[in-house]
């Protein structure tokens, strides 16, 4: 059982003892630095879902340097553990509040919106937006891309608007995403360069406005709204989504933003008809 003394009495048991060179790396990545990285996912704090019962996280600031080898061990052991302790009072309360809850569920999905975001594990996509299991068909990556090469993302597009037949594809990025930052710092990221280099292709493809913004923050900010708005041109380009509004009039396409400043979502207000229109001068798929 896991309490929110937990993180204190480790913290007090901590004896000075460093950790393998790979872990420190690991955790120092500039994609994945955060001052919440290691608590965030499980906190139950930003959830209106959970009850008084759940689990709280540790939230601890954890010098992992200072670390013994075995108290690392235990708290892999007890946040690995949370993770089912908080399940279990989650579908204790879904039940209690519909008995035939789990019974809905399974009889299968039919999601209105299929969301595509970033990994960050910041912005979860249905506590933000008050969305139930069944809403939202998911699909998370770094820096919310979508490569017309990624086979994962393009079933992910398909299956939403083909199968699920999905009415809203909404392309959520977020200020401060590490992974737009890293991509525009001259450093050689190994497996994650052409990845990445997706995001320097949107720099190049609106450098001149970018160049003009002088305010570094602001420039990055304009970055990833950019890369949003290429992301939601390149769902646009795919076949299956030119079909679908030719013959049904949806899925539209959205871009919005979500800033860790205020907790709110901005619509960049993406004009979806004027993109398809402007798109279909060269990708034209809609003849199958
Ligand atoms: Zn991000």
């Amino acid at each position: 059982m896991l309490n929110s003394r937990v993180g204190t009495t480790l913290l007090q048991s901590l004896t000075r003892r460093t950790i393998p060179r790979t872990a420190r790396s690991a955790i120092s990545s500039p994609i994945f630095a955060s001052p919440l990285h290691t608590s965030a996912f499980f906190s139950s704090s930003s959830s209106a879902q959970t009850s008084e019962n759940t689990p709280k996280s540790p939230n601890t600031n954890i010098d992992w340097r200072a670390m013994a080898e075995k108290d690392i061990n235990s708290y892999l052991r007890q946040t690995h553990d949370r993770v089912f302790e908080h399940n279990r009072c989650w579908a204790k309360d879904k039940k209690a509040q519909d008995p035939d809850f789990f019974v809905k569920l399974s009889a299968g999905q039919n999601p209105e919106y299929l969301w595509i975001g970033c990994s960050d594990s910041r912005i979860p996509a249905e506590q933000i937006t008050g969305l139930e299991p069944g809403d939202a068909f998911v699909h998370r990556n770094i820096a919310n891309l979508v490569c017309n090469t990624d086979l994962n993302v393009m079933s992910v597009i398909t299956y939403a608007v083909e199968h699920l037949k999905v009415k809203h594809i909404v392309v959520c990025g977020h200020y401060g995403c590490g992974g737009v930052k890293a991509a525009m710092t001259a450093k050689d990221l190994g497996l994650l360069n052409p990845w990445l280099r997706n995001i320097r292709d949107v720099y190049r493809l609106h450098e001149k406005e970018l160049d003009a913004i002088k305010d570094e923050d602001a420039r990055y900010n304009r970055l990833v709204e950019l890369n949003v708005y290429e992301q939601c041109r390149n769902v646009v380009k795919t076949a299956c989504v030119q079909q679908s509004y030719a013959k049904n009039q949806f899925p539209i396409v959205h871009g919005w933003v979500f800033g860790f400043n205020d907790g709110l979502l901005k619509d960049l207000e993406i004009d979806f008809e004027s993109i398809l229109k402007d798109i279909q001068k060269i990708y034209n798929l809609t003849e199958s």
